[in-house]
């Protein structure tokens, strides 16, 4: 079995012993309030079109972007409290401090 490595600091870690991170990235799924005055306002054959010109002009992978993307790490037993005090890594500017 090849050795695992942090996904954070790269070292080695031992089967068993680190942990996972999986991060999911999604657009709210929930629906906006909207009355029935609104829906009933709405042009849908323009907004269709508008939409399909909006999406000619994207790549397949920025429409998968869009739509869903799933991550997995593997982090050591060291960084998993860093991790935690800053699960969304700011600033990211910063790089990782090399020990
Ligand atoms: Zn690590």
């Amino acid at each position: 079995m090849p050795q695992e490595q942090c996904n954070l600091c790269g070292k080695p870690i031992a089967p068993q012993s680190h942990y996972i991170v999986r991060i999911e990235v999604f657009a709210d799924p929930s629906m906006p309030p909207t009355s029935e005055a609104k829906l009933a306002s709405i042009d849908f054959d323009a907004a269709v079109s508008e939409l399909l010109d909006e999406m000619g002009q994207m790549t397949a992978e920025e429409l998968q972007d869009q739509v869903h993307r799933h991550f997995e790490f593997k982090i050591c037993p060291a960084c998993q409290p860093r991790f935690l005090a800053n699960p969304l890594g700011k600033p990211r500017v910063t790089a990782i401090a090399e020990n």
